[in-house]
């Protein structure tokens, strides 16, 4: 394994202070867990402010960021259309418990791009959106049994953090303590990127339909078909969690992208624009059995928050066809950029892309479920190289299971660098 101490990126001295203090308050520091950077072996950068693909931490150190909150900000940081939203909305109240206008256009706007999804719940979190898309499939359908991948994540509801992939799998957890084994009882897990067989007691098959929490790894050809088969042969329901692919491949996501559709979606990230903010959609006939419609209870305080919506309508407003295209062929470049910088220093990459994602795996072999994610990891390389980027200015995911997330705020002289970074960084490196 690569030595990290010869690698030489250390937190600033106000940063190093703040988690001095955060860990006194803070369970580990942080607020989630992948950013206490203990995979990588460090300790985080503290962020005090961001613009466009850049942010800045309490030292005054500036990093080209492919975190961008985890893919909610496609339009790059504090975007000045969303900032005047928020602030516009946050000017007329920042909550009601009841409902607005904004609700509705946010609804359309997604109703609209998306083939099949015919309505929309909103919620504060991916996790309480795949929470309740289970429920109401387990509703719909009189079935308890719930099929997930090993490495996709979809939150941190106790039935589906088994083999739970990002964070699960940055902690080399199997799952969680404190959930108990009948939560889990219900749930079978299977590898990526097969199709299982279903019996009559499965509700729903719940997908990643391009897994980007063990790295980034694309469903095989006939892998989202087959489940679209396998899943009406049973009578189960097919879930895709979009929270990430869910207008970050396309206006349509990853649905329009493979050409299959689901039965229900849950979206987060990209639609709150970095305000918390998430979905669940489908089917007509199968959202109409929520609550107050029908007997599957879902609520949430803030669901549908003023602010959220207003950032959310502002980012989807911008987000026409090309700007997908844009982002893509800025993915592209980059993607092609690293694999030629960490190859041609003699070390084993894989850079998977699927259109505006990409991800890096230090891996001589194809990445296709989270076994081989997991050998992938194993080299330690991942940690040399991501210490070894953030001292040139260049922040990626401070974990090998995540994937590189670009805004439109991107341009190519952020690229270039981070490609020259790259170079360096690798050759660094190898040298270890
Ligand atoms: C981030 C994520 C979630 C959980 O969303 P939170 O808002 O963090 O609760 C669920 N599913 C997928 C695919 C995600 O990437």
């Amino acid at each position: 394994m690569a030595d990290p101490a010869s690698v030489a990126w250390s937190p600033g001295l106000r940063s190093r202070q703040l988690f001095d203090e955060a860990v006194a308050v803070i369970p580990g520091g942080v607020n989630s867990p992948v950013r206490a950077f203990g995979s990588v072996r460090s300790t985080p950068y503290f962020v005090r402010r961001a613009h466009g693909a850049r942010v800045e931490d309490v030292d005054g150190n500036t990093y080209i960021d492919y975190v961008q909150s985890w893919g909610a900000s496609i339009l790059g940081h504090a975007h000045p259309e969303v900032l005047t939203a928020v602030a516009a909305a946050a000017a007329l109240g920042t909550s009601y418990g009841a409902p607005t206008e904004a609700e509705v256009l946010l609804a359309q706007a997604v109703c609209s791009a998306v083939d099949g999804c015919d309505m929309l719940r909103l919620v504060s979190s991916g996790t309480e959106a795949t929470m309740t898309a289970v429920r109401l499939a387990r509703g719909a359908t009189g079935r308890d049994k719930v099929v997930k991948f090993a490495g996709c994540y979809h939150g941190h509801s106790d039935g589906l953090l088994a083999a739970g992939g990002s964070g699960v799998a940055t902690l080399g957890l199997p799952g969680s303590a404190g959930v108990p084994a009948s939560a889990v009882s219900d749930t079978l897990v299977v590898p990526y990127n097969v199709v299982p067989d279903l019996d009559d007691s499965v509700a729903a098959v719940i997908v990643e339909p391009a897994a980007a929490n063990m790295g980034l790894v694309p469903p095989v050809p006939g892998f989202l078909e087959g489940l679209r088969s396998a899943c009406d042969s049973a009578g189960a329901l097919l879930v895709f969690d979009e929270v990430i692919t869910g207008f970050r491949l396309a206006r349509g996501g990853a649905a329009s992208v493979f050409g299959v559709r689901p039965d229900l979606f849950t979206f987060g990230k990209v639609i709150g624009g970095g305000v918390p903010l998430a979905a669940l959609g489908g089917r007509k006939d199968l959202m109409e059995q929520l609550s107050p419609l029908g007997a599957v209870y879902q609520a949430g305080t803030l669901s549908g928050n003023p602010l959220a919506t207003a950032a959310g309508l502002a980012v989807l407003r911008r987000l026409s066809d090309d700007r997908f295209d844009e982002l893509a062929a800025v993915v592209a470049r980059l993607a092609a950029g690293l694999r030629e910088a960490i190859s041609s220093a003699g070390l084993p990459v894989e850079v998977p892309v699927v259109r505006t994602l990409f991800s890096l795996f230090f891996s001589a072999e194809t990445v296709r479920d989270y076994e081989g994610a997991k050998a992938a990891a194993s080299s330690g390389l991942y940690t040399s190289f991501f210490l070894a980027m953030l001292a040139r200015g260049v922040a990626f995911a401070p974990s090998p299971y995540e994937v590189g997330f670009c805004s439109l705020a991107h341009e190519e002289a952020d690229v270039e660098r981070t490609i020259d970074a790259a170079s360096e960084a690798a050759r660094q490196v190898a040298l270890q």
